[in-house]
């Protein structure tokens, strides 16, 4: 039975006080609020990791990640920061191969997946984003562009190692513009994903893989896409940022 998994995705916003508030905040929503069996997942700047790790404790369904990684295992490379080093702040989780990394850092499908493996050693399990731009969608190219991501960025894992990944599918043109994709076109994604893991790994594991739908998801339109059968949660950036909005995300599976 696969995970059902709402993340939060921060990037590069709060303080170190206004961080420890508002996930204090989603910490007590939680506690009272959510019932159900899906993970919450807070995806936060590497300052606040350790403190929120700590929080985090008293509540076993919320669990930290961090949004991204070096593909070394350590060395000099200054102003970078390592697997080894979020695992042992108590990081479970970390974004790979998100669109402003890709896009604004020039990662390719070939680094990725060198990230995906220095993650997955070090016990971090990766949550990979693919997703086309919008002249891909307009241009029908996006299953080419989907399946070339899977294929370079993580198809080169052992069965063991890609059990341990979460996908997201972030259309590029819908991320922090409020263009939500209707559940029927992320749906329709989700389902071609769920097909190429089925061809590559076998139906079990492509059963058991938890695939997340991210762009400008929100209170409105959650529950609607997570009905689909093939979305398990989502990856939720500008309404991570008020717990309100957030937990009502986290409820929408209820
Ligand atoms: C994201 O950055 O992963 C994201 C989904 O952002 P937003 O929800 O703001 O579109």
């Amino acid at each position: 039975m696969r995970k059902k998994i709402v993340a939060g995705n921060w990037k590069m916003n709060m303080d170190y006080t206004s961080g420890l508030s508002l996930f204090s905040e989603v910490l007590n929503m939680v506690k009272d609020e959510v019932t159900g069996t899906q993970e919450v997942v807070v995806c936060a700047p590497f300052i606040h990791l350790q403190s929120l790790s700590q929080l985090a404790a008293q509540q076993s369904r919320v669990t930290i990640g961090a949004q991204n990684c070096h593909q070394a295992e350590s060395g000099a490379y200054t102003g970078e920061i390592s697997a080894a080093m979020l695992r042992s702040v108590g990081v479970s989780y970390v974004i790979l191969g998100h669109s402003e990394r890709r896009q604004y850092f020039g990662e390719t499908d070939a680094l990725l997946a060198e990230k995906v493996n220095v993650a997955l050693k070090n016990n971090l399990k990766p949550i990979f984003c693919i997703g086309e731009t919008l002249d891909e969608r307009n241009s029908g190219k996006y299953f080419d562009v989907i399946k070339r991501q899977l294929g370079d960025g993580i198809f080169h894992l052992s069965d063991a190692d890609f059990s341990k990944l979460v996908i997201a599918y972030e259309p590029v043109w819908a991320i922090g513009t409020g263009l939500t994709a209707t559940p029927e076109q992320a749906q329709e994604v989700h389902a071609f994903i769920r097909k190429e893991l089925a061809a590559k790994y076998g139906e079990a594991i492509a059963n058991d893989t938890t695939i997340l739908y991210g762009g400008s998801c929100n209170p409105k339109n959650a529950a609607d896409l997570f009905s689909q059968a093939d979305i398990d949660g989502g990856l939720i950036g500008g309404a991570s940022l008020k717990s309100r909005d957030f937990t009502d995300i986290i409820k929408a599976f209820n």
